[in-house]
């Protein structure tokens, strides 16, 4: 999506910052906002109630500034692109530039910024588990990522059992995957399932061995990863009955970017 409204430079007194002064005096910020929504239906009916009011966004914008105080600018920036993502259904993405002109360093300098970006993204997660209550620990995943105020569970496959592939003896698994919509980026994403992953108990003893709960990035957006912590696609779910069974029921039109294929086709190729 390429259209989007811009704001430059609104200027806030606020008191973010990590000395006592900042807190207590306050000092000079600018932000900068582009807001991605697509205003076409706007730009026909010339409908204000169609877009996102600018007018509307700077007072949010400098009552949330002044109201949510953070020591680092980054975090002040991120706090302001999840507040509008969350206010505005219409907005898709939005960048946040948050100025400092007057940051205390004792040096001469114009300004200091950061900028960052956060969207909605639909992101597939991929479900399993292989001891104990297992639909009592995937139901209570679903529950845990719906709870969490970045994520919205919008789908839901049916729970499969499956026979465990790999060398370990094993239980049968409980698989199951989830259509969700998320503004958090991927590795903070991971982060959040790492954590229900603990919760659920789940110890890792032997790699693809057995566990309470088993939860993955299967696909995120169109996006593709490939660091140390994450592989986006997840590297082996083009190989796995057992996630693109649940995954084509929910999503068969779900697009592989690096095999460049939809996961229909992919599970069709495997049987
Ligand atoms: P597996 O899911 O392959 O059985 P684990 O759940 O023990 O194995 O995951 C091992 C590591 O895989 C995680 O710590 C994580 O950093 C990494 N990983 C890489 N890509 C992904 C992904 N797409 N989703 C989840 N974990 C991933
Ligand atoms: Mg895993």
């Amino acid at each position: 999506m390429s259209d989007y409204i811009e704001i430059d430079n609104l200027i806030v007194f606020a008191n973010h910052g990590v000395f006592s002064e900042e807190k207590t005096m306050g000092q000079r910020f600018m932000i900068s906002l582009k807001l991605y929504a697509d205003i076409c239906v706007a730009a026909t009916t010339d409908e204000i109630s169609h877009s996102i009011n600018y007018g509307e966004v700077c007072e949010f914008v400098t009552d949330f500034t002044k109201t949510h105080r953070a020591k680092l600018i980054e975090k002040a920036a991120q706090d302001i692109a999840y507040a509008l993502l969350d206010k505005y259904e219409l907005l898709k993405k939005v960048e946040v530039q948050l100025k400092k002109p007057w940051a205390p360093i004792g040096l001469p300098l114009d300004n200091v910024l950061v900028n960052i970006a956060r969207s909605k993204n639909i992101v597939y997660i991929g479900l399993g588990s292989n001891m104990g209550d297992k639909k009592a620990y995937l139901d209570f995943a679903i529950d845990e990522i719906n709870k969490h105020p970045r994520c919205k569970v919008l789908s839901v496959s049916d729970y499969i059992l499956t026979k465990p592939v790999g060398d370990v003896v094993q239980d049968d698994f409980l698989n199951a995957c989830a259509k969700i919509e998320t503004v958090l980026p991927p590795d903070a994403l991971l982060a959040m399932l790492n954590r229900i992953e603990e919760q659920a108990g789940r110890e890792r003893i032997v790699h693809w061995g057995p566990r309470t709960l088993d939860l993955d990035i299967l696909l995120y957006g169109d996006e593709v990863i490939d660091s140390e912590k994450l592989t986006i696609p997840h590297k082996e779910m083009a190989k796995r009955a057992f996630v693109l069974k649940p995954l084509t029921q929910i999503a068969p039109y779900a697009y592989h970017p690096v095999k460049r294929k939809y996961v229909c086709e992919l599970l069709e190729e495997l049987q």
